[in-house]
């Protein structure tokens, strides 16, 4: 049995977007080239049997990703892809049709306005692609991670209004969208198609405020990820690389994990302990007590 449920492995650091909620990475602008992936990917798959195509960074902006797909395959992989979605018409061919491609996501949250022809020209081409993945056998995941700690469901459909009446619009039989989810819960649009709900996502920052460090997180237990310049973090959270394990270009992935600071976090997190202050200062550890 292999270790980690995914490897996050990041294919570029560039995005075509700023979301209010994401501060833009300070790393360099970079694509991975099909060579060193295909390394990567002999690496990680000794201890995964799923890969996540980004961390930071829009993986539909790889020129590519066809090929990088084509890799996943070749070494026996399956890949989720988790994008904002704004290139999925002129990406969708070098999507469909592979045979590694278990899931996207398309994250909602990452429309950011009110005008409804911006809106209708955004969503055209994800209902499209989510029509024509489903068909062949790829899982479709429509994010809305927006909500509050304390949203009324009010709050949440004035919010949402034009994305949920939208998607009631085309996928009628879902039921209704209006009635708010719960954060961490999600509704069958259709077959293989899905609407999930989460509280905003907040990356985690040496500048936000420090607690008693009392936790435990599945960082280096279930999960791992390497960034596109080749540094291996604990999570898929570590978006800047603040808490650098080593880097793939100097060490094995094998050797980086099993480090003396990978097995220090680890074996806190044993004891409920945040030894990183990154991870003292991270809500996703919270998530778990
Ligand atoms: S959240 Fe995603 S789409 Fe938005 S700026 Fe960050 S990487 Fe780009
Ligand atoms: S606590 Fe946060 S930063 Fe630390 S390993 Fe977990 S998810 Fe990553």
């Amino acid at each position: 049995m292999k270790p980690f449920q995914k490897v996050y492995l990041e294919i570029t650091s560039v995005c075509n977007l700023s979301c209010s909620f994401c501060p833009p990475t300070e790393r360099r602008a970079e694509f991975i080239k099909p060579d060193e992936f295909r390394r990567r990917l002999q690496e990680v798959k000794l201890h995964t049997s799923l890969v996540a195509l980004h961390v930071k960074g829009e993986p539909l902006l790889h020129p590519k990703l066809d090929h990088l797909l084509d890799a996943c395959k070749e070494e026996g992989l399956q890949a989720v892809i988790t994008t904002n979605g704004t290139l999925i018409g002129k990406m969708r061919d070098k999507l469909l049709g592979k045979p590694a491609l278990r899931q996207v996501n398309l994250s909602l949250h990452s429309f950011e306005g009110n005008d409804p022809e911006r809106l209708d020209a955004y969503l055209a081409p994800l209902f499209a692609f989510a029509r024509d993945a489903a068909d062949s056998g790829i899982h479709v995941s429509f994010r809305l991670w927006n909500g509050e700690e304390k949203e009324e469901g009010a709050s949440y459909w004035s919010h949402n209004r034009l994305l949920l009446e939208r998607l009631s619009a085309y996928y009628p039989t879902a039921g209704e969208l209006s009635r708010p989810l719960a954060p961490g819960s999600g509704i069958k649009l259709a077959e293989r198609v899905y609407l999930n709900r989460d509280l905003v996502f907040e990356w985690p920052s040496l500048n936000a405020p420090e607690d008693d460090g009392a936790g435990f997180c599945y960082g280096l237990r279930t999960q791992a990820a390497v960034l596109a310049n080749g540094t291996v973090v604990p999570c898929c959270l570590d978006g800047e690389g603040v808490i650098n394990l080593g880097n793939l270009q100097e060490a094995s992935f094998a050797d980086i994990i099993e480090s003396e600071r990978a097995l220090r976090l680890k074996e806190g997190f044993s004891r409920r302990t945040a030894v990183e202050e990154l991870c003292r200062k991270c809500g996703y550890r919270r998530k778990f007590g």
